[in-house]
Order: structure tokens, then C-alpha cells, then sequence
């Protein structure tokens, strides 16, 4: 905590609020802090992890004051996910967005004249337009929590204009403002203090590391078999593949749909229908499999992603956090693996020349750092957690944080290639720099071409130098030199392999090359994963989710809201006898109890196994 608080709720006061409505025995590291600048008014700035539990700091001081809270939040998808939850635990919260009937609307606007609601929910635009001076402060909205707060900033991914101007309600109503965001970096959390005009802010950064995520990454070298592989890994669980292009999303969901998997591709370039339908399958669990670009994330209220897999590089480590992020949210055992190639970094290289005017060699710098950043954390040389944790100015405690490739042993070490470098090398040379990768490749493997027969390049000194080696193997070589920057090419769609300053470095000797091995291990049994499942049946986790299902049919909710999977395995785990023995379940409130609780415990009852 920054300083003394001066509210005068004990712990206890709280805690027992968040035992009825959430079941929760304990608050996470910080949640306590920024509850209580809440309850204090003091201006404040939350950034925690995705899965950090950002909602419940906002969520708990207008029940335990008794008072009424507004939340911004940018997307109508997030405010009714949010409320439909919060309504199955008991928790008075309402949304006013243009998705509600004239009937619904009325009813909520006859709740909130009750003076019972704890939370409305809202989006900036209709903040700013007047119902905060009218009704808001009719109903002494005193406090307003601002979720994504990142949105404010054209430094973060998802700006959104309108959010610069909340500052005016402060300035306006005096009303304290509350910042929440899971974007670490230090120019977008100056940029929300700024923005929001948040007075001597309690500012409080959680820890950055998501110990219950396991990382890997892959040299892709047969992306359809290793998708295939990890998703296999994660049958009947929710998994999202991140493509650099539309086009790649839906190839590789026809893949998987060919291959006996049920999966759907998301991108901008769908209608809003057809992605709202694909979003909603996804949430509802009709379909555990989405294959999408960048643009499917936010707003994505399922968590219990067990996997994100990334089938090219991202362009930035803040991207890569951000969509890896999304697994795992329950805090349950969960997968990140990056497909990586060499090719994506020359791949970024060309789209970044084309966004900046076309030019060669006008990549903003900036964008140039942010992806020599990423393609660093790509190659094999330390601790995945402690690179993610330390790139974002956070120091990481442990040696061997048994959860990434790198730790467990799964990755085999760089390989000391000079000779390898300098025969693909002195071949550019031959051919008198003429020529693409492809070509280069054939006189290397002694392919027998028209082409090669044509220039003579098999009287060449380097033809067949490299006969035993897989082309697929020559062609990773090749874009590991072009990435590391040993060797360049020439733009346009027939680009030719050239020698640099660098590649004479290496071909005198005078600089070694290590490439990345293009095979992986067997991948290991994590203890994440161990502790998470100990004591618990997985066919009872399985009947569990089941009849979870069924329910949120019936109600036509989504499955979370009925319970989320760490509930569900506390429960496996547990397996109460009693409505009382229910309430110890982590996760368990006192309206599911009333709502749920029989069902449950007649489900654990006739299970036998
Ligand atoms: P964020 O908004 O930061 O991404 P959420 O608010 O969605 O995170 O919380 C992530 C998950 O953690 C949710 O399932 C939430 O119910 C759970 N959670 C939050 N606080 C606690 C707590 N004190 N104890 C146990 N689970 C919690
Ligand atoms: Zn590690």
C-alpha cells in the first residue's frame, strides 16, 4: 500500500462480503490495497495481469459502503458478461447500453431508482453524454472505476478517443476515479494518470508473472502436424490459435475441421453477425477450437482457455502477453506455445516497410525494437517466465520456474553452425548474388534442375555441398541467417539473396554462427499441472462440466456463469455432502448454494467413480 488508509472497514468487513457473494476464503495480492482507495475516494491506477482479478477490486467497496458505483467499460459484450455473472451470485448490478428493449430498460431504471444497485455498467459515450450529471449524481455516483483503462492511451492496442474525455466528469462532479488495466508498460500507465487527471493517485502494479501458464516455444517446421499435436493435447478444451493473416485462419481451421476437430476462424474482415456468432459458439462452449487474428480478444469472457497457440510470431512481446494472456484466466494449469519460424521475423520486416510508406528501411524504430524483443524471447536463451516478467521491469525470485521448454528441459541448445553458414554463404557468393533462397537451396542439396542445368551452377563448388541435409532444413538455416542478419535480401516478390558487411565477417572466420536446432522433445508433465488436478477424478470433473452445460442451456447463460472450471475441480475435489460442506468449495457463494446447491450435490452423489 502507498500510504494509511483512513476507511474505517476492517478486512473482516470485507472478506465477509466476498465470502457470500463469491465464496472466496482470501483476497489476491494487492486486491485489498485497491479496494480500500476505493472506499478511501483517493484516485487510483490498478494494473494487474489478465487473471489478476481486476473485477472484484471494483466490485466489492459499493457493497461494503452500501453506496452505488459507475463501471466504464468499452464493450457491451464485457458489461453483459460481467452483469449476468454478478446477477448469478446475488450481486444487484446493472447495464444501460443501446443492446437493452425498451423492457429492460425500464426495468433497470426502476432498480436503480430502488437505490439497491451496487454497480452500473456503461460505456464512455453514454457517460459523457449527460446521465452522470442527472441521474448519476441524483443518485450520488460518488466513485467511477474505468476498466481497460488503457483505451485512453494511443500507446496501448485498443484506443478508443472517447475515453479522454472522462477526465471531464472528474473536473465536472468530483467524483473519484479508478483505473484498471492489465497493460504494463510504463508509457501507458503515465498516459492514464495524465488522461484521467487522477489526483496523487494510489498506484498500485501487481506481479506480472503468470506462474499457472506454461510457455513454449517451437521452431515451426510442420505447422499443421504440431498444431494438430497440441491441440490433441487439449481435446474437449477450450483452445484459440493466433494467425498473422485472415487467410491463415481460415486454412488452418478447414485443416482442423478436415481432421475431425470442430473449429472456427474469427477475423475483422467477417461480418459482424458472422463474428459475433463465431465469439458466442466459442463463449458458450458449442466449439472449443477458434483460429483467429489478432482481432478476436477482447471481450472473449471464457476462462477457461486451456491453451493459445500462435502459429507465427507476434510483432511485439505486449502482444504476445496480451493474446497469451488469454489462457488460463481461472487460474487453472493452461498452455502457451509459440510456432516460431525465422521466416516471421522477415515476414513483420516487410509488412512494417509497407506500413511506414513502402520505403526500404523505413521501419519506425520503435517497431523495429519491439520485434527484435519478441524474436530474442522466441530463440532459446533462458527462462520464458523470467524474460515475459523482466521485459516488463519486474525482477523474477526463482532459478527454474518449471514451467517453460526452457526449464524443463525440452529444448536443445543452440548449434554451433559456422561451417554449415559459411557452405550457404559462399553459395550466395557463386551464384553471384543473383538468385533467391530457392535456388540457392537446390544447388546447395545437388537438386537436379532444368534451371541449374541451364546456368552450369552444378559445376559450382557448392553444388551438393549440403546433399544430406532436408530442404526443409536448409530453407529454416537460410531464414535464421536472413533474421540474425548474416545474409539480407532484396524486396519484391522475387527477392534475391545478398551478402552484407556481416556475412564477410563469417566467411573470413571471423564470427561464429549458432542456429536453433529445427527438431523439439517430447514436452513434459509440469507440477502446475500435477498440483492442480491432485485428488481430483477427472471423470467427475468431466460430469461436473456436464451438467454444467445442461444448466447453462436451460437458463441460456453461458457455462461460467453457472461455475467456472476451478470451481468445478474444488468441487471434484471436495465433493461436499452438504449444503454447508458446499459453502467451503472456493468459488461457492450463498446464492449458488440456494440456486445450485442440490444439483450439485445430487450429481456427486449418484457419481460413481
Ligand atoms: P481480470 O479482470 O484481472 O482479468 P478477473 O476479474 O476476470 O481478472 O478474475 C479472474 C478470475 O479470478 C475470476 O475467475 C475471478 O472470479 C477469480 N478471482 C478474483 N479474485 C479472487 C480471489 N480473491 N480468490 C479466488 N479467485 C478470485
Ligand atoms: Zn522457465
Amino acid at each position: 500500500m502507498t500510504d494509511a488508509t483512513t476507511s474505517t472497514y476492517s478486512l473482516d468487513d470485507i472478506l465477509r462480503h466476498v465470502k457470500a457473494i463469491w465464496g472466496y476464503d482470501q483476497l489476491r495480492p494487492l486486491q485489498e490495497a485497491a479496494i480500500r482507495a476505493e472506499l478511501d475516494g483517493r484516485d487510483s491506477l490498478v494494473v494487474l495481469p489478465t487473471g489478476g482479478g481486476k473485477s472484484l477490486c471494483y466490485q466489492v467497496p459499493p457493497l461494503v459502503a452500501g453506496r452505488t458505483d459507475l463501471v466504464i467499460s468499452p464493450l457491451i459484450s464485457l458489461m453483459k458478461d460481467q452483469v449476468d455473472g454478478l446477477r448469478a451470485n446475488g450481486y444487484p448490478a446493472v447495464a444501460l447500453n443501446s443492446a437493452l428493449t425498451a423492457d429492460e430498460r425500464r426495468q433497470a431504471e426502476d432498480e436503480l431508482a430502488s437505490g439497491n444497485v451496487r454497480l452500473v455498467f456503461m460505456s464512455p459515450e453514454r457517460a459523457l453524454t449527460g446521465w452522470v450529471r442527472s441521474q448519476g449524481r441524483r443518485m450520488g455516483i460518488q466513485h467511477i472505476a474505468v476498466d481497460e483503462a488503457h483505451c485512453i492511451s494511443h500507446w496501448g492496442h485498443d484506443f478508443r478517443p472517447e475515453y479522454r474525455q472522462l477526465a471531464q466528469l472528474k473536473a465536472d462532479l468530483g467524483v473519484s476515479i479508478h483505473a484498471y488495466t492489465a497493460t504494463a508498460t510504463e508509457r501507458v500507465r503515465a498516459d492514464i494518470i495524465e488522461q484521467l487527471h487522477l489526483q496523487a493517485p494510489a498506484v498500485h502494479i501487481g506481479n506480472f508473472d503468470r506462474p499457472n501458464l506454461v510457455y513454449r516455444v517451437l521452431t515451426r517446421n510442420e505447422a499443421k502436424k504440431q498444431i494438430f499435436e497440441i491441440v490433441d493435447r487439449h481435446r474437449r478444451e477450450a483452445v484459440i490459435i493466433y494467425c498473422m493473416s485472415r487467410a491463415d485462419t481460415e486454412r488452418i481451421a478447414g485443416h482442423l475441421n478436415n481432421g475431425g476437430y470442430t473449429a472456427r476462424f474469427y477475423h475483422a474482415g467477417m461480418k459482424p453477425s458472422e463474428r459475433r456468432a463465431a465469439q458466442e459458439a466459442f463463449v458458450n462452449e458449442e466449439i472449443d477450437i477458434v483460429v483467429a487474428t489478432v482481432a478476436f480478444g477482447m471481450g472473449i469472457d471464457r476462462s477457461n482457455v486451456r491453451c493459445v497457440i500462435h502459429a507465427a510470431m507476434p510483432q511485439s512481446i505486449e502482444h504476445y502477453q496480451q493474446e497469451a494472456g488469454r489462457a488460463g484466466r481461472d487460474g487453472l494449469e493452461a498452455e502457451c506455445v509459440l510456432l516460431y519460424s525465422p521466416a516471421d521475423t522477415v515476414r513483420w520486416r516487410s509488412l512494417l516497410e509497407k506500413k511506414s510508406g513502402g520505403m526500404e528501411g523505413t521501419i519506425r524504430p520503435v517497431d523495429l525494437e519491439l520485434l527484435s524483443h519478441m524474436r530474442r524471447y522466441s530463440s532459446p536463451t533462458g527462462c520464458r517466465h523470467r524474460a515475459l516478467v523482466e521485459y516488463f521491469g519486474q525482477t523474477f525470485a526463482s532459478e527454474n520456474c518449471g514451467a517453460c521448454d526452457i526449464c524443463l528441459g525440452e529444448v536443445d541448445d543452440l548449434i554451433e553452425a559456422t561451417r554449415e553458414a559459411q557452405m550457404i554463404l559462399s553459395c550466395v557468393a557463386r551464384v553471384e548474388q543473383r538468385f533467391g533462397m530457392g535456388h540457392v537451396v537446390d544447388v546447395l542439396r545437388g537438386a537436379d534442375s532444368p534451371r541449374i542445368k541451364k546456368m552450369r551452377h552444378d559445376q559450382l563448388s557448392t553444388y551438393g555441398l549440403l546433399t544430406g541435409t532436408p530442404k526443409k532444413t536448409l530453407n529454416n538455416w537460410v531464414f535464421q541467417l536472413l533474421d540474425q542478419e548474416l545474409l539480407t535480401r532484396t524486396r519484391g516478390d522475387y527477392p534475391l539473396l545478398r551478402l552484407n558487411q556481416q556475412s564477410m565477417e563469417v566467411l573470413r572466420g571471423q564470427r561464429q554462427v549458432f542456429l536453433m536446432p529445427t527438431k523439439t522433445k517430447r514436452v513434459k508433465k509440469t507440477t502446475v499441472e500435477a498440483e492442480s488436478w491432485d485428488g481430483v477424478s477427472r471423470d467427475l470433473f468431466e460430469a461436473l462440466r456436464t451438467l454444467r452445460s445442461t444448466l447453462a442451456r436451460e437458463r441460456g447463460v453461458p457455462p461460467y456463469v453457472i461455475f467456472n472450471d476451478a470451481t468445478l475441480r474444488d468441487l471434484a475435489r471436495r465433493r461436499p455432502k452438504t449444503l454447508d460442506e458446499m459453502l467451503q468449495v472456493q468459488g461457492v457463494g450463498k446464492k449458488k448454494v440456494e440456486d445450485l446447491g442440490l444439483t450439485f450435490l445430487e450429481a456427486l452423489l449418484n457419481f460413481s467413480g
